[in-house]
């Protein structure tokens, strides 16, 4: 399991060539430096830097911080530096699983508050300067609401923060057409082990720029991302399908995912689901897309597997939009229970109205023809 140590492997590195026995830095010389950073951490706090959502992991740090700004994190990283011991982990919104933003005695900094505020920036196209503590959801808000722009890919659950994200992967329905996240970055601002501050992207300190790209917090502390943005489309038409035989189901996905160009889906997802009405979790509640929607279990096979799957999907189509017809073409096999729902997306997000549109896509195989959902 990955511990962030940015500080305790330098610092050791140094005390060994040296000649220097680690002892040289006694025992209580990390909670020393700890008093120098001037915060004591409450009780609550530092519960909460001890778990993670997976609730299997309990690791206690010395202290939480909550920096403000950069020089904050600077400051932090220096301090620890001065021990063989601290450590330093980046906490995002702590949705690792596995005890992987935590740091045992050490700093945990919790990254949330970060600043400065997020800003558009013209370098060539369009693109966010985003603090690494912000979640995808304050981005997307805050893009589409103020400019009309939104990030190419997404992870399908938003409540994580971009430098949680950035330092694992970040995928979502849009990665077999953008890549994941880490593939969407211009630059990022890092302070590194040795408490510098430094501005990296593809063309300058790129091995800096890739290793902390998915690097778990190992490489540095990320406290700004530069994220390029594309027009939020107006509308987007979202469907789930479901399958009863696997075959099908992958058999789709496939062709769904390999469409190029305008023919392409803008979002595919495949999740399997326990046929049976009385799970509230993994059951044919987890089918319907918003309130209001349903599951027609009437249209499943009398004969069927205890587990069904579904595939999720979605164009957006204020570039493709085509009145009166309503339909996805080449879908290989009938689908048996079908919930489509359009989405103005600008609204959903701020008051979660939706509007029904039609579209079309490119010329059906094979056309499957959808109920219309509120035209
Ligand atoms: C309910 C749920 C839904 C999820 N959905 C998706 C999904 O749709 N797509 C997907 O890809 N993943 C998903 N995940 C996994 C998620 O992406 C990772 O768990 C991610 O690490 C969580 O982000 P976080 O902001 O909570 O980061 P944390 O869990 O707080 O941190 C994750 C790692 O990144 C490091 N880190 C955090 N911030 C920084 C920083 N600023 N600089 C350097 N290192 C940092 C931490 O030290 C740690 O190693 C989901 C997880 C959960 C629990």
């Amino acid at each position: 399991m990955p511990t962030i140590m940015i500080a305790y492997v330098e610092q050791r590195q140094r005390l060994v060539s040296d000649g220097d026995a680690e002892h040289s830095d006694g025992g209580d010389a990390g909670q020393e430096n700890i008093g120098a950073l001037g915060v004591a951490a409450a009780a609550g706090d530092i519960a909460l830097a001890a778990r993670d959502f997976g609730g299997m992991v309990f690791i206690p740090p010395a202290t939480l911080l909550r920096p403000s700004k950069t020089d904050d994190v600077v400051r932090a990283v220096c301090v620890a530096r001065r021990s063989s011991r601290l450590t330093v982990a980046a906490r995002g919104n702590g949705h690792s699983v596995g005890g992987q933003a935590m740091a045992r005695g050490g700093v945990v900094l919790d990254m949330r508050d970060l600043g400065p505020p997020m800003e558009l920036v013209r370098c060539g196209g369009v693109a966010a300067d985003v603090p690494a503590g912000a979640l995808w959801e304050e981005v997307l808000e805050w893009g589409v609401r103020n400019h009309g722009m939104a990030p190419t890919s997404w992870t399908d659950y938003l409540r994580l923060t971009v430098g949680g994200t950035l330092s694992n992967g970040g995928i979502s329905g849009q990665a077999f057409r953008h890549g994941p996240q880490v593939a969407n970055v211009a630059e990022l601002e890092v302070v590194t082990g040795d408490g510098e501050r430094r501005v990296c992207s593809p063309s300058l300190c790129s091995d800096l720029f890739f290793a902390a790209l998915g690097g778990l917090g190992q490489f540095g502390v990320i406290t700004r991302a530069r994220i390029p943005l594309v027009p939020a489309p107006k509308m987007v038409r979202w469907i789930r399908v479901v399958y009863k035989e696997f075959e099908e189901y992958a058999g789709d996905a496939e062709w769904l995912v390999t469409r190029a160009g305008s023919e392409a889906f803008d979002y595919v997802e495949g999740f399997a689901f326990v046929n049976d009405v009385s799970d509230p979790v993994n059951g044919w509640a987890s089918v319907p897309i918003l309130p209001g929607s349903v599951f027609e279990p009437a249209k499943i096979p009398a004969v069927s597997e205890p587990i069904l799957y579904c595939l999720e999907l979605a164009l957006h189509h204020n570039h493709r939009e085509a009145a009166g017809v309503d339909e996805v073409g080449n879908l290989a096999h009938l689908p048996r229970c079908i919930r489509t729902h359009t989405t103005c997306l600008s609204t959903a997000i701020v008051a979660n109205t939706t509007k029904a549109r039609t579209y079309t896509t490119h010329r059906p195989r094979r056309a499957v023809s959808f109920p219309r959902w509120n035209s």
